[in-house]
């Protein structure tokens, strides 16, 4: 049976297209299913390729304007819109716990960051300043101007859809583009809601546009021609799809995908802390978090030790309904995805991974749902399956090291580089091992804390390319023009 859905009022409307909201699409019906107890929580009618013409025919429309706006106007709208997601948080944590079993608790704080997103880029929509370059040979006036694409596609994940959408929404209406967003099918909630928020706000008609739908909707926004550049979030194998069908026409394509960060634990940390922090890499998102530290690399004199607290810990983790407020983690998202966790530790365990707790499905009350416990596999060999592979599930992995050379070796050995957390209270250690992290981010003594709009997010090698937040986030949605004047 689970954890049944309370009564919350759902969104009506799947598709904003030029200022006007549609319940549904013209595409295939989806029923939206909530993880905490397998319950179907309404069917919704999905976009379909005609939709995506109409949503980029009204991006296109709206654009000329947009762009021409001051930087004021454009920053005053993204401020309302701020303002507007913060008072309607409450309205928005019961759609975000609905749409992928999220819990409440973190609802507010994922508004507050949308919110933040929105404010910190309204800041820099009056501030797109160009620059000049003093030229070389004969007397010329040479100006660098920085020009938004025009619109841009996103397609967005479900495992994050605010998080992720605003990552993106926010930098590139600032620097002038419209919108034509992707709210995945089977977390669509959170989107929807946002839409409302953008009409309440007072953004022209087409500058954001909404279509729910699948893969088939994404890939027909990839192969739009009236679509100038992809920001995309997900996973590498669809990221390899999709730059194969914008290669013909040259899109340009932003890839934030998956992880398999490590955290590297030294025997100078604060193993206490460390043991926590490491501990949230499995927790935070419901263990679906893209840049959670899942592979946790211990110096061997404190192994054993660590170890012993991370499993301490981790029995008084409680699992079960997201709606309640002393809930620390709920459901996976989908049978399909329980099944490849599962199948991910099994063969980990084979593999000589000790399962220090959790490695079953939850049964009892937590049967009906898509439950797995917080599970915790130690001694895991670096070259192993679930060493390398990013398992999206709330699994943590273990393995000792005995050098920080190995440590630093160990860690970058994957092929993603998304994240990497340091342990230590040696500050020459700290400079010294982040310097060598192959990741796009480096946190040291901190577990997800520097996440936040003003700083460059994304990833090196398979986590992807391009950076969302701070000015390197503005940049990915800005073409650069120069202009040589001869003042001969
Ligand atoms: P996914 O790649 O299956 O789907 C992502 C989105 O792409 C969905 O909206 C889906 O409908 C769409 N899509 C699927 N096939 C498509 C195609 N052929 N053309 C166009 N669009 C298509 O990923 P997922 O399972 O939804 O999300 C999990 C993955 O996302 C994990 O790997 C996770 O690490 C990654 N992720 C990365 C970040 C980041 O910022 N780096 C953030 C969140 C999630």
């Amino acid at each position: 049976m689970g954890f049944r859905m309370p009564d919350i009022s759902l969104p009506e409307h799947a598709l904003m297209i030029g200022g006007k909201a549609e319940a549904g699409g013209t595409g295939e019906a989806f029923a939206h299913i909530y993880p905490a107890s397998g319950e179907t929580t309404r069917e919704i009618r999905l976009a379909s390729a005609a939709d995506v013409d109409r949503a980029v025919a009204a991006a296109k429309a709206a654009q000329a304007a947009w762009r021409a706006m001051p930087g004021d106007k454009r920053r005053d709208l993204m401020l309302k819109l701020a303002s507007a997601i913060e008072e309607r948080a409450a309205e928005m944590s019961p759609l975000l716990t609905a749409e992928n079993g999220s819990i409440l608790l973190a609802g507010p704080h994922m508004s507050a960051d949308a919110a933040q997103k929105f404010r910190y880029f309204g800041g820099w929509a009056d501030k797109l300043e160009g620059r000049t370059v003093p030229t070389w040979g004969g007397p010329a006036h040479d100006y660098v101007s920085y020009e938004p694409y025009g619109t841009i596609g996103v397609i967005v994940p479900w495992n994050g859809p605010l998080f992720a959408a605003t990552m993106v929404m926010a930098p590139a209406l600032a620097a002038g583009n419209c919108l034509v967003l992707k709210a995945p099918e089977t977390a669509p909630w959170s989107l929807m809601k946002l839409m409302e928020l953008v009409q309440r706000a007072g953004f022209p008609p087409g500058v954001v546009n909404l279509v729910t739908g699948g893969p088939d909707v994404g890939a027909a926004m990839v192969e739009h021609p009236g679509i100038d550049k992809i920001e995309f979030i997900g996973s590498g194998a669809t990221a390899r799809k999709i730059l194969g069908s914008a290669a013909p026409a040259l899109k340009p394509v932003g890839l934030e995908l998956g992880g398999k960060s490590a955290v590297l634990v030294f025997a100078d940390a604060d193993l206490q802390a460390a043991a926590k922090r490491g501990l949230s890499g499995g927790v935070s998102a419901n263990g679906q978090g893209c840049v959670n530290g899942t592979r946790l690399l211990v110096e061997r004199t404190i192994y054993e030790p660590y170890v012993q607290m991370l499993g301490a810990m981790a029995g008084h983790i409680k699992v079960g309904d997201p709606f309640a407020m002393d809930t620390v983690m709920g459901p996976v998202i989908s049978e399909t995805a329980l099944e490849r966790i599962h199948g991910l530790v099994k063969r980990g365990a084979a593999e000589g991974g000790r399962v220090v707790c959790g490695g079953e499905r939850m049964g009892g009350d937590h049967a009906g749902g898509t439950f797995y416990p917080l599970t915790i596999l130690a001694d895991v060999a670096p070259g192993s399956e679930i060493a390398r592979h990013e398992v999206f599930g709330p699994v943590l992995v273990v393995t000792p090291f005995d050098s920080e050379e190995e440590a630093v070796a160990l860690a970058n050995g994957t092929d993603y580089g998304l994240g990497a957390y340091v342990h230590t209270t040696n500050l020459a250690r700290a400079h010294r091992v982040a310097g060598q992290m192959m990741a796009g981010q480096v946190q040291v003594n901190g577990s997800g804390e520097a996440m936040t709009p003003c700083v460059p997010f994304g990833g090196m090698k398979h986590s992807g390319h391009g950076r969302l937040g701070g000015i390197e986030g503005l940049r990915e949605f800005q073409q650069v023009r120069n202009v040589w004047i001869n003042l001969q």
